[in-house]
């Protein structure tokens, strides 16, 4: 196997390992020793073929659960298509050629190389959220294409799926200078997009990576611990916060909670979950 091959293989079994679900990726023969030493693709496609998700009964999930309701006002601004920033017959190409390709809206042009707009399937039944480019996303125009990025896929990964068969986005789509937190005004102007691209892929359901993701489609600021792991509702999508993966990569002890998010997120999905041995 070669050196990339060997890399991407350690890098899986130390992180379902991690996980205790080696068993299961394995047994799901979604990772095989083949395909991971296949040459790594510079956008961190998952190797191909891999088998597509195993499809069980979808869980009944609440998207308005009362535990929920009673610390966090539920956002229930009419439902996601009477939303303001509705636009009759609006598509992804659309809201691509509406930023525009040299977009000033912000302060954060000043500094950006390539605006990141989004990157996975138009239809996708999961979108995961993040705050804003990095230094590989600015470079690449893509998201989640770091470090914290590869964690990112390993996560999507461990659902039993493929990084294509989501649809990764960002409230901010240009990289706040060293990569600081993108400030209210920034939020403000460019969160309208990300908005619309929910409106039209419409998923079964939201994960919001970290903080800044969840209060800017909630509008609350709860702390992560308080939240990480509920099911809220985003205009009619259910949606639920988990940890980022950079915070992910800071403190590897909380990978066992945001496993444990994603598993409720696959219930919601009807995706096959793992089970103990
Ligand atoms: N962090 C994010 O929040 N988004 C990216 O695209 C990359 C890192």
């Amino acid at each position: 196997m070669n050196p990339e091959g060997r890399a991407r293989v350690e890098a899986w079994l130390e992180y379902f390992n991690d996980l205790e679900i080696s068993d299961f990726c394995l047994d799901r023969a979604a990772f095989t020793v083949e395909a991971a030493s296949a040459p790594v693709e510079p956008i961190l496609a998952a190797p191909d073929p891999l088998p597509r998700p195993v499809r069980v009964a979808p869980a009944v999930v609440n998207p308005n659960p009362t535990h929920v309701a009673s610390v966090l006002p539920v956002i229930k601004s009419a439902s996601l298509f009477a939303a303001n920033e509705r636009v009759e017959g609006d598509t992804l190409d659309r809201i691509r050629e509406d930023i525009g390709e040299n977009c000033r809206r912000c302060k954060l042009c000043e500094q950006r190389s390539k605006i990141v707009f989004g990157a996975g399937h138009p239809k996708a039944e999961l979108v995961f959220v993040g705050e804003g480019p990095g230094h590989d996303e600015d470079i690449q125009g893509l998201p989640f294409v770091g470090r914290a990025g590869k964690l990112l896929t390993q996560m999507i990964e461990a659902m039993g799926l493929r990084r294509d068969d989501v649809y990764i986005a960002n409230v901010v789509k240009c990289r706040p200078p060293q990569n600081r937190a993108p400030e209210p005004d920034e939020i403000e102007t460019c969160s309208p997009f990300l908005y619309r691209q929910l409106a039209v892929i419409r998923p079964k359901a939201v994960v919001c990576l970290g903080a800044i993701a969840f209060q800017s489609l909630t509008g609350t600021k709860p702390s992560m611990s308080r939240i990480r792991g509920q099911w809220l509702e985003f205009r009619g999508i259910p949606l639920l916060a988990t940890y980022h993966p950079a915070y992910l990569l800071r403190n590897p002890n909380a990978k066992g909670d945001v496993w444990e998010d994603l598993k409720k997120v696959m219930a919601h999905l009807g995706l096959k979950l793992p089970t103990k041995r």
